[in-house]
């Protein structure tokens, strides 16, 4: 479950200060898929990145699994995320002198795992976004499409609860998007808690409801909260 609360977030770059994110309340309950929705530029990057605590709100409260995580130690901000919130990006964030299994396994062995058990986990992942011929190939030998599979079987195999996701078809033809889309609303209907940023209609029409962003708030605030 993420909840934030009247969440605001400015970038000043030399003289010129712009309000990314402003004054944003949203609730994403467990068992849902959440897309957010609006043109370029219009803050759904930095929404995503203080919602899973990747950079700290200027004010407003963000709740992750039952923990305000704005309030948090840099330390304890580390492990929650670690614990709860699985990330997927654009560019993938992939390691690339290990390959995919490790990537995948690597939050979880970073977290105390026992190698054999995160990797038995992480091949469950890639075979659930279709690449479970390719667990010993380098981010390097795949597609741009694979690749986003891999960061999503990534996010999978964390465990977390939360999974965030910017444009996570983006880089993707429409056979494979259907495969991540049909990955992303099992771990959903298994109870998992999914906000996704995007451009592609495809997203969200698997989405249980669709959020529109705009000069960095929610339209439809009232629904969102
Ligand atoms: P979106 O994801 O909807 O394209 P972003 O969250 O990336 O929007 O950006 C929102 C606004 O904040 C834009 O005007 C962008 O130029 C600005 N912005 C984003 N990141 C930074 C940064 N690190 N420094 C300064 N301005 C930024």
């Amino acid at each position: 479950m993420l909840v934030l609360d009247e969440v605001s977030r400015r970038y000043r770059s030399g003289e010129v200060e712009v309000r990314a994110v402003r004054g944003v309340s949203l609730t994403a309950a467990e068992g849902t898929l959440t897309a957010v929705m609006g043109p370029s530029g219009c803050g759904k990057s930095t929404l995503l990145t203080v919602a899973g605590g990747l950079q700290p709100p200027d004010s407003g409260a963000v709740t992750v699994a039952g923990v305000r995580i704005d309030q948090l130690s840099e330390a304890e901000l580390y492990r929650h995320r670690r614990r709860h919130i699985g990330f997927v990006f654009q560019d993938y964030n992939l390691v690339r002198v290990l390959d995919a299994v490790e990537n995948v396994a690597l939050p979880a062995e970073l977290d105390g795992v026992p190698r054999r058990k995160a990797h038995a986990r992480a091949r469950e992942a890639l075979a659930l976004v279709g690449l479970a011929g390719h667990a010993g190939r380098h981010p390097d030998s795949l597609s741009g499409g694979q690749q986003q599979r891999v960061a999503l079987a990534r996010a999978i195999a964390s465990g977390g609860s939360l999974i965030l996701a910017d444009e996570p078809t983006g880089a993707l033809d429409t056979e494979s998007a259907a495969r991540v889309l049909d990955a992303l609303r099992d771990l959903v209907d298994a109870g998992a808690t999914c906000v996704v940023v995007t451009h592609d209609d495809a997203v969200a029409a698997r989405a249980d409801r669709v959020l529109r962003m705009r000069d960095g708030a929610l339209a439809d605030a009232g629904a969102a909260a």
